[in-house]
């Protein structure tokens, strides 16, 4: 695990939540990218090494609105970058982690995904993420 990557941060409304962010860090969003197999619209921020990613679901079987409509607007997940995915998965699978899923997937932002579940890591949503060179 290199450094954190990102952190996510569910909202309802991108635009607003793109205003508030703004003002907050004093610079736009670099991009915004849609990601249609999570039926999430996303927005990213700089902030120094890191990043800020703002979620919202475009559709409401999105994990991003079941997770608001459990637990409300905030802080989703924290993303660590890896440089190889793969291998980070494996010895997590070996630690006794449970990982959403078998194989990485393309996530937002030219990255490879994998999602650590919740329940093994004390609450918190843990994405490993590579940049896809
Ligand atoms: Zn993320």
């Amino acid at each position: 695990m290199n450094k954190i990557e990102h952190i996510g941060i569910a909202v309802n409304s991108l635009e607003e939540a793109n205003n508030l962010y703004t003002q907050l860090l004093g610079e736009f969003p670099y991009k915004s990218e849609v990601v249609e197999s999570e039926k999430v619209i996303t927005s990213f921020f700089k902030n120094g090494p890191n990043k800020i990613e703002l979620l919202a679901a475009t559709h409401e079987s999105s994990a991003i609105a079941k997770f608001i409509e459990k637990k409300g607007e905030g802080i989703h997940h924290i993303a660590f970058a890896v440089d190889n995915i793969y291998e980070e998965m494996e010895r997590l699978t070996k630690a006794g982690f449970q990982l959403l899923s078998t194989t990485p997937k393309k996530g937002a932002d030219n990255k490879l995904v994998c999602f650590v579940h919740p329940k093994s890591a004390h609450g918190v949503l843990i994405e490993l993420c590579q940049e896809i060179k």
